[in-house]
């Protein structure tokens, strides 16, 4: 099941780059401040600072990568507050949170979110149209059966998961929905 979500003109843009790559993102990004300036912009903390120091950019700063500052980007796409992600990572080193990165750049790809890995990717991606307009984004609705920890109390599935995987434990069609007792 999915479901769309709007993203405005302003998007909430996170910006990070590997020790490697902030050379990189710092150029990068100056070539893009007007633009990027027009936009909400969240950044791992060791990033965000030279975007601040050196370009006076408004960046709301997230702890460190290595202390979970890739991890607080992933859970706020979850929760809609980011929605766009420029990550210079640096392929040819190992970091001591890989596993950090890897796990972003899974939710990212679950919550639809643009993303840009590299220089060019970047390029292409901040000079599209959509930059500057609403975009409606398909996200999931629900996660599939079997798919989710069994859910306690502290956290209840949406009224929809709840109707979905009954019908789905009940192998049936969704037009069937309503001559079924369950459902009525
Ligand atoms: P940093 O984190 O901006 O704090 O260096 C980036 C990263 O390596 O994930």
């Amino acid at each position: 099941m999915q479901k769309t979500i709007a993203m405005a003109s302003r998007k909430s843009i996170a910006l990070v780059a590997h020790d490697n790559k902030k050379e990189e993102l710092v150029e990068w990004a100056r070539s893009n401040s007007k633009l990027l300036a027009g936009h909400s912009l969240y950044s791992t903390r060791t990033t965000g600072r030279l975007l601040q120091s050196r370009l006076g950019l408004k960046v709301t700063l997230l702890e460190s990568g290595p202390l979970g500052g890739d991890q607080q980007i992933g859970s706020r796409i979850t929760e809609g507050e980011i929605n766009f992600v420029i990550f210079f990572s640096d392929p040819l080193r190992s970091h001591p949170h890989d596993a950090d990165v890897k796990a972003l750049l899974r939710i990212v790809v679950v919550w639809n979110v643009p993303v840009a890995c590299n220089r060019a990717s970047a390029d292409f991606i901040i000079s599209s149209p959509l930059m500057s307009s609403d975009y409606e984004r398909l996200v999931p609705a629900c996660a599939r059966r079997g798919a989710r920890p069994s859910v306690g109390a502290r956290s209840r599935p949406s009224p929809e998961c709840v109707v979905e995987n009954r019908r789905q434990r009940h192998d049936l069609r969704p037009h069937q929905l309503a001559e079924n007792e369950e459902f009525a």
